[in-house]
């Protein structure tokens, strides 16, 4: 497959285009409510040429740098036929290669495509019932919900199907995963992810305050460092999103970036395993939800892992105790793992690693330059108040530190900390009711 067409030597039609679409793809890639990290793609159809996201891009840039790729339309359906892989074929001059998901915005047939990991729709791609939730909320839109597929050509193929009966189709829920909107341009199609975003809109729940006189001691004995917003301790203190963590792997970024068994454990045990191996020693998790206490991170997590750590926190919260949730299968989590390239971890993106704090603090001050704030986006197109979100939290100043505590405080959670230490006997994924 060849690159059709030469970013800066395109038709005039073409920059017209493109200029909306990096509009209104800066828009949506800040605003944390629906895109995370290099997650999300968006695209346009002219002249029969699609341009697509890059891999490993983060749509918050798109106005910044260069990240669509043009490809023959006729062509891309051809390789879609032919079962032929599409991004590990094609390689452009400036090293851009297009997304995992570009056979999915091939095959429908809207010119404009936007495909976000919106906090909202996963909340309700989640759920077993989702379909049935979602008959009312999405009622009179051309809606449709396309059942758990992995990212690439079996996701294009499901949703080719599925848009094969009812062409007028243009918003999609991707069953653990996420929501496509469609548009004949990029007005349309933005408008319409408003008013999707505004039907499945949740208030996320309140939840218990960290305990910082236990998160303290770990973090005086460990390297386990503090966030500085308090919206990602509700994994650890609130007893519905524990439940939830305990369940499993629910949606692909989710495994990719945080593993795929979510580190829950007791004080102790946090203390005990990790203390040594944070030095270095072994690869520990990026976070750790400390029972009942709240969520230490890890000095090296990256920004991909924080931004994907903070839509776990905004989906738990907004997901009810009672609803009956699928989860990915061992098959679904090994599979999306073994094959290290997907919708939310492309080729370029596992360049985001950061080694240090240091790079952590770098990568932060240019996401914050250029992304915006974490729960009011320059591009979000719902009042992020109204859902109860916190308006002063930003995406990129949940930065790690150490966390000081008093002498007193210290005794009495060392003491707290024995008492647990004996009560859990350090026993791995201790029970809770
Ligand atoms: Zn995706």
């Amino acid at each position: 497959m060849k690159n059709s067409a030469p970013p800066g030597l395109v038709p005039a039609q073409h920059g017209r285009e493109m200029l909306f679409l990096r509009d209104l793809s800066a828009r949506v890639g800040s605003d944390p409510m629906l895109v995370q990290a290099s997650n999300g793609n968006t695209s346009v159809k002219v002249d029969g040429i699609l341009w697509v996201k890059a891999s490993g891009k983060w749509l918050a840039h798109a106005t910044q740098e260069e990240m669509f790729v043009p490809l023959e339309l006729a062509e891309v359906k051809e390789f879609i036929h032919k079962n032929a892989g599409i991004a590990p074929r094609f390689a452009s001059k400036n090293g851009l290669r297009p997304s995992i998901e570009t056979a999915m915005h091939a095959v429908l047939r809207h010119r404009v495509v936007i495909h976000v990991h919106s906090i909202n729709a996963i909340t309700w791609a989640i759920r077993l019932d989702g379909p049935d939730q979602l008959k009312e909320r999405l009622a009179g839109l051309n809606w449709q919900w396309i059942p758990y597929a992995p990212s690439g050509m079996q996701l294009a193929r499901e949703i080719e199907k599925a848009v094969a009966k009812a062409p007028g189709t243009d918003v999609l829920i991707l069953g653990n995963h996420g929501l496509v909107v469609c548009g004949y341009d990029c007005h349309t199609a933005e408008k319409l992810l408003c008013e999707v975003e505004r039907r499945l809109a949740i208030t996320p729940r309140r939840f218990p305050k960290p305990d910082t006189t236990v998160l303290a001691m770990i973090a005086r004995f460990s390297r386990w460092q503090f966030p500085d917003d308090d919206s990602l301790h509700a994994l650890g203190t609130d007893a519905v999103s524990r439940k939830i963590l305990r369940g499993g792997v629910l949606y692909p970024c989710q495994a990719t970036f945080l593993g795929p068994v979510m580190p829950l454990l007791s004080p102790a045990v946090v203390l005990s395993k990790f203390g040594e191996r944070l030095n270095g020693k072994d690869r520990t998790p990026p976070f750790v939800a400390v029972e009942r206490s709240g969520v230490m991170l890890n000095e090296k997590m990256s920004s991909s892992e924080r931004a994907t750590l903070i839509g776990l926190v905004q989906v738990t919260q907004r997901t009810e105790e009672s609803a009956r949730l699928r989860y990915l299968n061992e098959v679904e989590v090994t599979d999306l793992l073994s094959k290290g390239a997907h919708g939310c971890k492309e080729p370029a993106a596992m360049d985001e690693k950061a080694n240090s704090l240091a790079d952590i603090k770098e990568l932060d001050e240019e996401r914050t330059a250029s992304a915006g704030p974490f729960f009011a986006g320059p591009g979000s197109c719902i009042d992020s108040a109204n859902l109860g979100l916190r308006p002063t939290g930003r995406l990129n100043s949940v930065k790690v530190r150490r966390y000081g505590s008093s002498g007193r405080k210290e005794g009495h959670a060392r003491r707290r900390l024995q008492s647990q230490q004996s009560k859990f006997n350090l026993a791995e994924g201790d029970a809770e009711n």
